[in-house]
């Protein structure tokens, strides 16, 4: 299991900005969390023009499986579409089961 931003939390250096996602002081920097357990996932660094997607909507849920690559103008889309709050948590489940397997 992806254990990343867990141990991060738990050396204390991360905190929680004004816009509800994690925060974590790492490689001399504030960084997001999420983007940094994407870059983990992927095996590389993001670039500018990638976006990092919580899936439940959920800013602070960080686990790995619950985040999703996209990019600037199909993550505006996602969001001017109206998907908004909470997905059917089977559907969540489900996703967390397949990308579970992957391993
Ligand atoms: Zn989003």
């Amino acid at each position: 299991m992806f254990k990343f931003g867990e141990n991060l939390f738990v050396e204390g250096r991360s905190w929680i900005d004004d816009a509800g996602y994690i925060n974590v002081w790492y490689d001399g920097r504030a960084q997001f969390v999420h983007r940094l357990v994407m870059e983990e996932y992927l095996g590389r660094k993001l670039t500018d023009m990638e976006i990092v997607h919580h899936i439940d909507e959920d800013k602070q849920n960080n686990e790995w499986w619950n985040l999703q690559l996209t990019n600037l103008a199909d993550h505006t889309r996602h969001h001017a579409l109206g998907f908004h709050g909470p997905v059917d948590p089977l559907r969540l489940q489900n996703l967390q089961n397949d990308r579970t397997e992957e391993f």
